[in-house]
């Protein structure tokens, strides 16, 4: 079996309201699929984390750069493959664009593996140690209004969510520490007393400006605190895990085996946060999965983007082993962005209707059972959102 074509899908739309966090605003959504094609005529499918340009640019990488090195290989050889591409860029990029740029021809060539074996990829891994995953639904991002404008409208929205049926739910910071504590209690009230919500920063924050807030936070009994602080600073992500009683969680903006093999040696993060999709793929992954149980923290993978990558993220999420492990053990959650989302919501050809299972779930959401992924994308929706 050979690849015979790596190719990537680049899809935009205008959002129906301008969205934000603590770093910008934006007004498109964006995703970049992998197809890879073989010559036995099975195609797999692959996601690369990035937004807008940056997903220009990664479908540049992977024209440039990747696919020249690994068609006429055999797909088959994922971690042949993973070797010899990591090795080759290496001297150009241990991190960032390169990582997530593989890391969608990685997922895609799981795919056709499941495929070819007629099986999910949670049994390639393993075996599915659950059979449907809890879910929590993040939204709570910023808008252009005054900060009493957005505390009403958190308010009313982390209530929204909550009546959808969601488990847990997230929001973002990013106004200052005065003004975000504001943010966090209106969250609270939204939710009422026995329900977790969390807090990203988007790592905007000063360690002392992280530590204002995470005091609050105790306080308001927020289950994670996450990004509190640039992802290279090791030494305020330690200090806030000593010196807070919330959760740190963090990682998203991390990369491969060697870079979490120090944030985790760091002992800053009391939740690992992997990102499939950026950190170098499902093979990549599963190292960093085995690294943070070797280290006792437990995972709650990070989740955006298109079906794809909530396809991927609920193979890995099946096949994650508990830790430690117990009757009543604290499970894994998938991660689901309830803001406008055609990709997430309208590519596949069967699609996952997460909001419809968690109402009628309590909150959870079953685990696709389809050879691979367990998914298939639309291929005119593709070609009619294609950037
Ligand atoms: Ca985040």
């Amino acid at each position: 079996m050979k690849i015979t074509k790596i190719q990537s899908h680049v899809l935009e739309y205008d959002l129906p309201e301008e969205l934000g966090y603590s770093q910008q605003f934006y007004a498109k959504r964006t995703a970049h699929l992998v197809e890879v094609s073989t010559d036995e005529g099975i195609t797999g499918w692959g996601e690369c984390f990035g937004p807008g340009n940056i997903a220009r640019a990664n479908k540049g990488i992977i024209d440039g750069v990747i696919a020249p090195m690994v068609l006429g290989m055999d797909p088959m050889d994922r971690d042949v493959i993973w070797h010899k591409v990591y090795n080759l860029m290496r001297d150009h990029g241990q991190k960032g664009m390169p990582l997530q740029s593989l890391s969608g021809v990685d997922i895609a060539l799981w795919d056709i593996a499941g495929k070819v074996a007629g099986l999910p990829i949670h049994k390639l891994i393993g075996g599915a140690h659950r059979t449907r995953v809890q879910v929590y639904g993040y939204g709570m991002m910023l808008r252009r209004e005054d900060t009493d404008a957005l505390v009403a409208r958190f308010v009313d929205e982390a209530a929204a969510i909550k009546g959808m049926g969601f488990a847990a739910t997230k929001m973002k910071v990013g106004l200052g520490p005065r003004n975000d504590v504001k943010l966090c209690e209106a969250v609270r009230k939204g939710v009422g007393e026995d329900f977790d919500f969390m807090v990203d920063a988007n790592h905007c924050y000063t360690t002392h400006d992280a530590f204002y807030v995470g005091r609050a936070l105790e306080e308001l009994r927020a289950y994670w605190f996450e990004e509190p602080v640039a992802p290279e600073d090791l030494d305020g992500y330690r200090e806030l895990r000593v010196g807070l009683k919330v959760n740190i969680s963090g990682g998203e903006a991390e990369f491969n085996r060697w870079g979490w093999r120090q944030i985790l040696e760091n002992r800053g993060l009391d939740i690992a946060q992997p990102e499939v999709c950026a950190l170098g793929g499902i093979t990549e992954y599963l190292r960093v999965l085995a690294l943070c149980h070797a280290h006792f923290t437990p995972v709650v993978n990070h989740v955006w983007g298109s079906a794809i990558a909530v396809a991927t993220n609920l193979q890995l999420l099946a096949a994650m082993p508990p830790l430690p492990g117990g009757l009543h053990p604290r499970e894994p959650l998938l991660e689901f962005d309830t803001t406008d989302n055609k990709f997430r919501d309208e590519l596949l050809l069967e699609p996952l209707n997460i909001p419809a299972q968690v109402a009628a779930k309590g909150g959870s959401v079953a685990i696709p059972n389809g050879p691979g992924l367990g998914v298939e994308p639309d291929r005119d929706f593709i070609e009619h959102y294609s950037a």
